[in-house]
């Protein structure tokens, strides 16, 4: 049957009809062990019972009101976030390519309330992705549907000279991702992310972070910007945050954030209980202090394990890269890493393929170190599989 769906995705050929922590059951019952967490967002895994709890009692009181009302579920969850991190003010969208958009409302605001509407460039990473509208699009330098939206400049990824070259009287701010996620777990050396902070400062431009994928405890922290010692200005946060729940959020401070005024940005859905609700049960499971030392550990194990199969299998994979649970493997270049994952499918474990030929693996972040065990032993078995050689490009 020909699917009804717009031909723009190409899944594998697999549905799952129930997901229990890191697992998620197939139509024939069989279990696969879940390392790509619905692309970085069911953090908790699968029927996490704060999740159940929090959207059962919410929908039975009060699913949606509008934001022409005051939200107390919408209050609770911002607090949660501003006691956690740097930020001042939260706006609360449905999804990562809209809090994209709001970012650059952002920083266009802040140069325009300080009488630099001249001030209207932002300087990006190529290679980035920043989501599916048309700004978003835009900015990560797609030309898919040219003409782009005009007012970015992106430099190439790694260097970081160009990037200081590229800010000229025209430049409002600057948007990276501190792990290139879908780009291929590249991660912004913590040195750069210091010295973006310093060169905002100096420039007087707006730093945002895109922690869409990075943020909500996946690379050990609350936020990945926590590692390198700073704040941005303006942070896009979503998948994690709702655990499945569709959600996002931008963080900002009182700087940025005080040039915003009444009917400059909004939402229908944006905020609304039962999404506020959620944000809050995620978000009080994963500031509790051991959460985040449980991913820390866990990343570090699975760094370790990782590193020992690209020893021992050159031949397979060439490089670990990432933090905490975001991690990526680099498949050699003969290699076409759809089909790898599609084999390490076959065998029980998902991961999400990304840029630069590399598999994913980001589990949720309450995987065990015996579940990290059982997925290492399914990729080595895949190394070891006379098979696999069907999957290089150029046999
Ligand atoms: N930014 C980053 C870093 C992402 O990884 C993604 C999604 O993969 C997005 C933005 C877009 O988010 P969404 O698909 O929720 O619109």
């Amino acid at each position: 049957m020909p699917s009804p769906i717009l031909p723009v995705f190409s899944p594998f050929p697999v549905s799952f009809v129930r997901g229990e922590g890191v697992y998620l059951y197939d139509t024939s019952g069989k279990r696969h062990l879940d390392f790509g967490s619905g692309v970085a967002v069911s953090a908790l895994g699968h029927s996490h019972p704060s999740v159940i709890r929090a959207i059962t009692e919410q929908v039975q009181r009060v699913i949606h009101v509008s934001n022409w009302y005051q939200i107390p579920e919408q209050y609770e969850a911002a607090e949660a976030l501003i006691a956690h991190t740097f930020a001042d003010y939260v706006f609360f969208a449905n999804s990562g390519t809209e809090t994209i958009d709001g970012a650059i409302k952002l920083v266009r605001q802040y140069q325009i309330h300080h009488k630099h509407p001249e001030r209207y460039r932002i300087i990006t990473v190529k290679g980035s992705f920043h989501g599916r509208t048309f700004a978003a699009m835009s900015a990560c330098g797609k030309n898919t549907f040219a003409p782009d939206l005009p007012g970015f400049d992106s430099v190439p990824f790694g260097d970081w000279d160009a990037l200081e070259s590229a800010i000229t009287p025209h430049t409002a701010g600057i948007l990276i991702e501190p792990i290139l996620g879908e780009g291929g777990i590249l991660p912004v050396p913590l040195t750069q992310l210091r010295r973006l902070r310093d060169l905002c400062d100096q420039h007087d431009l707006v730093l945002c972070f895109d922690e869409i994928q990075t943020g909500v405890g996946r690379t050990g922290h609350l936020y990945a910007y926590e590692a390198a010692g700073i704040a941005p200005d303006v942070l896009t946060t979503a998948k994690g945050m709702g655990a499945g729940f569709p959600v996002g959020a931008i963080l900002t401070n009182q700087k940025v954030g005080g040039c915003m005024q009444s009917g400059m940005h909004g939402s229908t859905f944006g905020g609304n209980p039962l999404a506020c609700r959620v944000v809050s049960a995620v978000l009080a499971e994963i500031t509790q202090p051991a959460f985040l030392d449980h991913v820390r550990a866990m990343g570090q194990w699975l760094w370790e394990e990782l590193e020992t199969l690209t020893k021992t299998y050159p031949h397979v994979f060439s490089q670990v890269r990432g933090a905490g649970l975001m991690q990526g493997l680099v498949c050699i270049e003969t290699l076409d890493n759809r089909s790898i994952a599609m084999s390490l499918m076959q065998k029980g474990l998902l991961v999400i393929p990304a840029g630069q030929n590399t598999i994913r693996l980001m589990p949720p972040l309450i995987v065990t170190k015996n579940q990290i065990d059982e997925a290492v032993a399914i990729l080595r078995d895949f190394c070891k599989d006379p098979s696999f050689s069907f999957h290089h490009l150029n046999p």
